[in-house]
């Protein structure tokens, strides 16, 4: 993994310093002497992460921070605050900035390092989201570093682990000003219970009295319904190894103890943000792949997705020894409809068809809207006497009850035609099996429509 880092300082000792480790460690390394020229460099550099000094003349290190993130181009960066403050109150001001984490000066190699590497993995994730979700952007909808940038971070579902009345007792009330927080007390049931909450942040103590914290860590890491909340540590301040092993498993952040009160508050705030923000644009991928397999009208399957899927089922059928049967349908004088009734009624005809395709087959089958009045039903391990018998089961189903229109208002009685074809040998195109299909299809109409007819073997 070879992560580009822009560092920010205006004394050129310290940056040399830093690009010389960094370096060493073969990350990319960039630089910039001040405020203006790392919002320039970070706007068309591509950094992965960026460690910004804070004390530098006139601009200083909080509004570059909070100018690189409420900029949609730059937000999803991470920034380190490489500061030599420490007081709560600078590392409040710096994550109301929107910074992602603070380095004190001088920098501890080993800290350094494993920083850069968990913000750089966290990027890299997001990236690769954000790229898949680029299409679903495309097509209108919202850009989420948009809602990311405007997103306070507040109102989150939170679940703090703390076995120490006299910490939790402390630390719970704070949280529930700004979210809605649950104490577990009993880390045996911790993981439990958040796989059960569906919570935004999971806040796990170090010092558990007769459980390993970083345990519950790595499990919540590995199950799946709560690999994806982030992690944030209490850790006692006389152990850094074991927080650094924490980092290392996956922990998001940390504090250390005595918590500060603002600390724990800004902390918490930017892991909401950022697990709403990730969800979003997890869910944004899920969108754009089920729109692109998807037809918008009916919810069936696509033309293209089916048409991909067949050889696949055709494949599956010859290997196993399967019979594979396929009926193509239409409905009749479809056109009438939208000529008497207009287009929506012939829209609620095709969603009603839909409902009724859906209800008459098994889970296996594949039913896909084949074009404009169309419709493909694809039946694995079926053969043609059985094929037949469902092909008429729908046809029934759609002649027997007629079909509410506008608002369901009025209801009108409609027909289809199928035409019903099979895979006859191994290795059979599939376009072949589509084409006997549509003959027979064919044939229905001729013979006076409302029919199954099938193709003559
Ligand atoms: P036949 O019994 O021979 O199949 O006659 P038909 O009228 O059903 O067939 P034809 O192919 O002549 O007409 C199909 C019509 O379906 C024409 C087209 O405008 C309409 N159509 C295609 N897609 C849609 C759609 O998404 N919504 C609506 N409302 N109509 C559609
Ligand atoms: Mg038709
Ligand atoms: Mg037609």
């Amino acid at each position: 993994m070879s992560a580009r880092v822009l560092v920010v300082d205006d004394v050129p000792a310290n940056v040399r310093l830093l690009e010389a480790r960094l370096s060493a460690e073969y990350f990319d390394v960039v630089t910039a002497c001040n405020g203006t020229q790392a919002l320039e460099v970070a706007s068309r550099a591509e950094c992965d992460i960026i460690l910004l000094d804070v004390m530098m003349p006139d601009m200083d290190g909080f509004e570059v921070c909070r100018r690189l993130k409420s900029n949609p181009a730059t937000h999803f960066i991470p920034v380190v605050m490489v500061t030599a403050l420490d007081s709560p109150a600078d590392r409040v001001r710096g994550l109301e900035a929107g910074a992602d984490d603070f380095l004190t000066k001088p920098v501890s190699d080993v800290v350094l390092i494993a920083r850069v590497r968990s913000l750089t993995r966290l990027k890299m994730m997001t990236d690769e989201l954000r790229m898949r979700a680029l299409t679903s952007m495309e097509i209108g909808v919202q850009a989420p570093e948009r809602s990311a940038v405007v997103d306070k971070g507040m109102g989150g579902r939170i679940l703090l682990v703390d076995d120490r009345p006299s910490s939790y007792e402390r630390l719970a009330p704070v949280l529930a000003a700004e979210h809605s927080v649950d104490v577990e007390p009993n880390p045996a049931e911790a993981l439990f219970h958040a796989a059960e909450g569906n919570y935004d942040l999971l806040i796990v103590s170090l010092g558990l009295e007769n459980f390993d914290g970083l345990r519950l860590c790595s499990q919540a890491r590995s199950l799946e319904r709560t690999r994806q909340v982030p992690i944030l540590a209490i850790a006692d301040a006389d152990n850094n190894a074991r927080l650094l092993r924490g980092l290392e498993i996956g922990v998001n952040d940390y504090l250390l103890r005595p918590v500060d009160k603002n600390e724990l508050l800004a902390r918490a705030r930017t892991q909401v943000r950022r697990r709403r923000y990730t969800d979003h644009l997890r869910d944004n991928v899920q969108n754009s792949i089920e729109m692109a397999i998807t037809d918008g009208l009916t919810g069936l399957h696509n033309r293209r997705y089916m048409e991909t899927h067949l050889e696949t089922l055709a494949e599956q059928a010859s290997l196993r020894g399967k019979s594979l049967a396929l009926m193509m349908l239409d409905i009749d004088f479809f056109k009438s409809v939208n000529d008497t009734y207009g287009h929506d009624a012939g829209d609620d005809v095709l969603r009603e068809f839909a409902v009724r395709i859906r209800k008459s087959i098994r889970g296996i089958d594949l039913a896909c809207r084949y074009g404009g009045e169309e419709f493909v039903i694809v039946m694995p391990e079926t053969d043609m006497h059985v094929a037949g018998m469902v092909a008429e089961r729908l046809r029934r189903a759609v002649a027997a009850e007629p079909f509410a229109i506008d608002k369901g208002t009025r209801q009108i009685d409609m027909t289809i035609s199928i035409g019903l074809a099979a895979l006859e040998r191994k290795g059979e195109p599939m376009a072949d099996v589509l084409k006997r299909a549509d003959l027979a299809l064919y044939r229905a109409k001729h013979d006076g429509r409302n029919r199954v007819v099938a193709a003559a073997a």
